[in-house]
């Protein structure tokens, strides 16, 4: 027996943790504060256990897609139970991606400086379910140094390796990682539901975001129900928010899932008639008004819900303008096109551009139809998912300032208050 298994934790006897699960050791927990915050990491049990209480839980990946995280942990052990790959390459591989290529994302840094062991107590944890030998956590250099202390304290996680991510706004997307872990170049390849059957050199691969392998990491101690007392029935739990822009200080905070926007932007020290817009999750994320809006992983099932996304909140103030804003946005994401399919690597470009003369108020009405004919050429046809969630800001940019492109095409800028 060994610290990670002495006593067995369980809801009744999780520590009062509040809104602040992921953070409750204390920033940049050493391996012992660690464990008085959360006590052991308890025997998993077998596959079918894991399974249920991650169901139970309803947790989400945090990494942007949202997608269910137990639908993608059983379809890698439904991958190993009928051996639908190679035996002889190894057993299946786990990898907690927090390359943050998202440039407003800072969360998963921040949990991995301040609470590395618990993504690694979520690695350990569906290892011994899965019979993993090969794990990585996939972090930008600058947040190696903290993994590789944690893990230098952890002789039971030997097994993990620390791996830099390159800096590059796909470099996290699920098959760029793989395909970097295998070749050293971080390119999409295909659709990520492939992964959990032939990933890693052909073997199943279960990736989750940093921070949702905090999260099994809790749920592994304190069961699914435990993880819903916070959150509601359709988001339940925590997630980080990275909170930038015109806010007082640039910070992460932990919220319930279907917080109402404006509460977490009071909880940053903003004042609601101060904002304009909010980008909410990212640079492939939506603008919207905050009044009202709810940050919910299934948004749109209410007209004022949106997708936190990879948990970004960027605020805009007044006096700023959203098409700008927009069009500066959409000329990097064109810079960050991996090259591989035509209509991303010509279309976005092309996108930038209207957005550009559209921001500086040169070119007609001409310009908005321009740009819906080419989101509709560059949507769904990439090999992932960088046009579909540039056109998806594009559109929401068009939706929330819609009050600005007349004016724009006039020349004016009612936002910034002056002539183009
Ligand atoms: S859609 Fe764009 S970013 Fe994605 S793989 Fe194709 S070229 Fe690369």
């Amino acid at each position: 027996m060994n610290a990670d298994t002495a006593m067995v934790p369980t809801a009744d006897s999780a520590p009062q943790l509040g809104v602040a699960r992921l953070f409750a050791a204390g920033p940049e927990a050493r391996h012992r504060d660690h464990l008085a915050a959360y006590g052991p990491l308890p025997d998993p049990g077998n596959a079918s256990a894991f399974l249920s209480a991650l169901e139970a839980s309803g947790l989400t990946g945090r990494g942007g897609a949202g997608f269910s995280s137990w639908r993608k942990f059983a379809a890698v052990e439904q991958a190993r139970r009928t051996r639908r790959y190679t035996p002889r390459a190894g057993g299946p591989v786990l990898v907690a991606n927090g390359a943050e290529g998202e440039p407003l994302s800072f969360k998963d840094a921040t949990l991995l400086h301040s609470s590395p062991h618990l993504v690694i107590d979520g690695l350990l944890a569906a290892a011994r379910v899965l019979g993993a030998s090969k794990m990585v956590i996939y972090t930008a250099a600058a947040n190696l140094e903290p993994v590789a202390a944690a893990l230098a304290e952890r002789p039971q996680a030997r097994d993990i390796e620390p791996v830099a991510s390159p800096e590059a706004f796909i470099s996290g997307q699920a098959s760029a990682v793989v395909n970097f872990l295998e070749t050293g170049r971080a390119l999409p390849t295909d659709p990520a539901g492939r992964l959990a059957a032939r990933g890693f050199k052909g073997r199943p691969t279960l990736i989750h975001n940093a921070e949702t392998w905090a999260h099994i990491a809790l749920i592994a101690r304190y069961g699914g129900s435990w993880f819903r007392r916070l959150g509601t029935p359709g988001d339940p739990g925590t997630r980080l928010l990275s909170i930038t822009g015109d806010v007082p200080a640039e910070l992460v905070l932990e919220v319930p899932g279907g917080a109402l926007l404006e509460g977490v932007l009071a909880s940053a020290g903003v004042r609601p008639d101060a904002v304009c817009a909010v980008l909410v999750g990212g640079y492939h994320g939506r603008w919207v008004r905050p009044a009202g809006t709810v940050l919910d992983v299934a948004g749109g099932a209410a007209a004022s819900s949106v997708r936190p996304g990879a948990g970004v909140v960027h605020v805009m103030g007044h006096g700023r303008c959203g098409l700008a804003e927009t069009a500066r946005i959409v000329g990097y994401l064109a810079g960050q096109s991996a090259r591989q399919c035509g209509p991303c690597l010509f279309g976005l470009p092309a996108l930038a551009e209207v957005m550009l003369r559209l921001a500086a108020g040169r070119g007609g009405p001409e310009l908005v139809r321009e740009v819906n004919r080419l989101s509709a050429l560059v949507a769904g046809r990439g090999a992932c998912h960088h046009p579909d969630g540039t056109v998806q800001l594009i559109h929401s940019a068009l939706e929330t300032f819609a009050d600005d492109v007349p004016w724009h095409l006039a020349g004016q800028c009612q936002a910034s208050g002056g002539a183009l």
